[in-house]
């Protein structure tokens, strides 16, 4: 079992119904013209244009899950969320790791299997009007995934009206088009679609968003509905953490394609330890008026996953960044500039050490950072970069050089990727 995310429930012995190990789903920069130019990797350099980089859009995820249980996955938007959920259903090819559903390897699958996959596997998207047809009745499209698992045309009606009235809709609307129906009914029909073959899973991405509330509310409640009628296990993606809390009974926060705290859904939302879940929840109108949030909102943009920040992918925007001993927020500052030029092979080196500290540096450095500053602008000047970069490490902040792994936080199931002390945590509600 993969130790990312497990399972909220310690009385049953089930297997997983999907596991996930190791996933990664990178894309080539260039998927362009340009991309499809060939050139010789072991020439120096690339044709002008050519970007060889990959945006790693998921960067190594791990989660099981369990039949009739629900995972919601949250995260702003560019974190990574659908491209995961397209991956594990088949719609985007991964680049690395394992996706085993009911035991067997997807990635291995021959087409007989994709086929048993694709009914067992389903997917409801955010906008339900792009996916429907418009010229295409609502019974039939909701019947489509029946012909092809052979039922007959009078099967296929009857199954078709029956599951329109399970959504909540009226079976004398078979006949109709798509553009008839409001968003939420729309929605509706989605899902009539997505349950028509008797799926295990069903994965959601963002499927109430743009919805008014009352409507989310509607169709909310109608996949627990369904869940509980059919034993439904969910992989639920969204951005919006009322709706995750509501839905889900276990959570991954995921940020620059790497999950970065996982846990019990009220347990992760009660005692967050992640300052990334923290910044989240800061970020949105807290549910409780006397609840006193503990951290300022989140600032900034998602970085690149093209090219990810060093170390904790977050500590670009993190408020609880581990200043190493010595440093203010703005000397440390300075120093990552000159740490950074030194690692890209640009300092200005010109002059004495002492130059060059003071042409980076307007804060006092501590005493031992500073004599570092100097040996590594020595070595700079001879080109040795290499003993720069190492005379520098020392005085690094582990939030800017060591990528933290998930480690258990509180109970079996709490896990956070943090270099903070877990009892640096204040007092959270939301
Ligand atoms: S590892 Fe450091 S930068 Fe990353 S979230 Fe924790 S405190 Fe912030």
């Amino acid at each position: 079992m993969s130790s990312s995310v497990e399972r909220r429930r310690d009385e049953a012995a089930d297997e997983p119904l999907l596991s996930v190990d190791g996933l990664k789903t990178h894309f080539p920069v260039n998927s362009g013209i340009l991309g499809s130019i060939e050139y010789d990797p072991d020439a120096d350099g690339l044709p002008f244009g050519i970007d060889d980089s990959n945006v790693k859009a998921v960067d190594g995820v791990d989660f099981d899950l369990y039949p009739g249980e629900t995972l919601g996955v949250v995260g702003e938007s560019g974190c990574g969320k659908s491209t995961l959920a397209r991956t594990v259903v088949g719609l985007e090819e991964p680049t690395d790791g394992v996706i085993r559903f009911d035991g067997r390897d997807v990635t291995e699958f021959e087409s007989e299997d994709d086929q048993w996959f694709r009914e067992n596997v389903q997917m409801v998207f955010q906008d339900p009007m792009s996916s429907l047809n418009p010229r295409r009745k609502i019974g039939k499209i909701i019947a489509d995934p029946l012909e092809a698992a052979g039922w007959s045309a009078e099967e296929r009606e009857s199954r078709a009206v029956e599951l329109l009235e399970q959504v909540g809709l009226k079976g004398e609307y078979y006949g109709r088009y798509p553009h008839e129906f409001s968003g939420g009914q729309r929605q509706r029909i989605n899902l009539a679609r997505a349950l028509s073959i008797n799926p295990d899973l069903v994965i959601a991405d963002e499927p109430v968003s743009g919805l008014d509330m009352s409507v989310q509310a509607q169709i909310l409640s109608l996949m627990n509905d369904l869940q509980a009628e059919y034993g439904l296990t969910y992989l639920f993606i969204t951005h919006d953490l009322g709706v995750v809390r509501n839905m889900a009974d276990r959570v991954a926060v995921m940020y620059v394609g790497d999950f970065v705290e996982t846990g019990p859904t009220e347990q992760l939302f009660t005692q967050p330890h992640h300052p990334y879940t923290r910044s989240l929840l800061e970020a949105v109108p807290n549910p409780d008026p006397d609840a006193t949030g503990v951290i300022a909102e989140l600032e900034g943009d998602v970085p690149s996953p093209t090219d990810p920040p060093s170390g904790c992918k977050f500590h670009t925007r993190c408020p609880a960044f581990v200043l190493p001993d010595g440093f203010t927020e703005e000397s440390y500052a300075e120093f990552a500039d000159f740490r950074d030029d030194v690692a890209t092979e640009d300092v200005d080196a010109v002059g004495s050490p002492e130059t060059v500290v003071e042409s980076y540096f307007d804060r006092e450095l501590p005493s031992d950072a500073r004599r570092a500053v100097e040996d590594a602008a020595e070595a700079a000047a001879r080109d040795d970069y290499d003993a720069a970069l190492e005379a520098l490490s020392p005085h690094q902040s582990v939030c800017d050089s060591v990528q933290p792994e998930l480690e258990r936080i509180s109970g079996p199931t709490h896990l956070s990727a943090c270099h903070l002390p877990t009892d640096d945590r204040e007092e959270f509600q939301w």
